[in-house]
């Protein structure tokens, strides 16, 4: 059959691949130390199919709605797939989103954090989590504050006992990314979390080398977004 989708996603996805294998050389860190999440948000379903015959197998969406609708079909074609949760969550969408993702990147309040732990039990699942930080304290941006951060954890690590390994942020806008990454970093150290979800296609080598274990990559791969409307879900 014939695919539509003129972007070359393989040979897209073959660059990255060694920009960062190069970034990872470059910061003395070990080969395979960096997981490509392929943000695959607005992307029709023969885009990420070219993703996935090129052997991708990890992706982040951030809508859930959207993507429940691509992956329960994609799911069904393609074995191994790890799909991450990388937009703001609804605590009523929490129960399609512990279904459908391995990892929720953006866990950032209590009351979220307690309808998943119930979902969790209740699915008798087990699922990565990390929770986000509004390293820039942006009041429009999700988020735990820095300074919230010790407690929060506390309570989904200790009380709630949900599998938070790592941190994930979007530094601001026209700010130095590299300081945000460094911070992050600085916090995860100090909270024994060893995953880190920061950079996106503009900046993805200053976080490997700030110390990334996971990038999230959309246009890098896929090419230019429509404009959509924006919102939660
Ligand atoms: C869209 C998005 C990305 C990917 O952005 P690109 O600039 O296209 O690489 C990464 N992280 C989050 C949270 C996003 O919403």
């Amino acid at each position: 059959m014939e695919n539509k989708f003129e972007i070359d996603v393989a040979g897209q996805l073959k660059h990255v691949q060694s920009e960062i294998a190069v970034a990872v050389r470059e910061s003395s860190r070990m080969a395979g130390q960096v997981k490509l999440v392929a943000v695959s948000k607005t992307f029709p379903p023969e885009a990420i199919r070219l993703a996935l015959n090129a052997g991708q197998r990890v992706f982040g969406e951030n809508r859930v709605q959207e993507a429940a609708g691509k992956w329960s079909q994609l799911r069904t074609e393609y074995d191994n797939i790890e799909l991450h949760l990388i937009g703001p969550l609804q605590t009523n969408k929490s129960a399609v989103a512990v279904e459908l993702f391995d990892c929720i990147e953006t866990l950032d309040r209590p009351k979220l954090a307690k309808v998943i732990a119930a979902e969790l039990t209740k699915q008798q699942k087990s699922i990565e989590l990390f929770v986000q930080v509004n390293t820039g304290a942006e009041p429009q941006k999700a988020g735990v504050l820095v300074d919230d951060l010790p407690s929060f954890l506390e309570l989904c690590r200790g009380d709630l006992k949900l599998n938070v390994t790592g941190l994930m942020c979007i530094p601001p806008i026209g700010e130095v990314a590299q300081k945000h990454f460094s911070l992050l970093s600085d916090l995860a150290q100090q909270h024994n979390l060893s995953n880190l979800s920061m950079g996106m296609s503009a900046d993805y080598e200053v976080a490997i080398k700030s110390g990334a274990t996971h990038v999230r990559l959309g246009s890098a791969i896929f090419g230019r977004r429509q404009i959509t409307p924006s919102g939660p879900d």
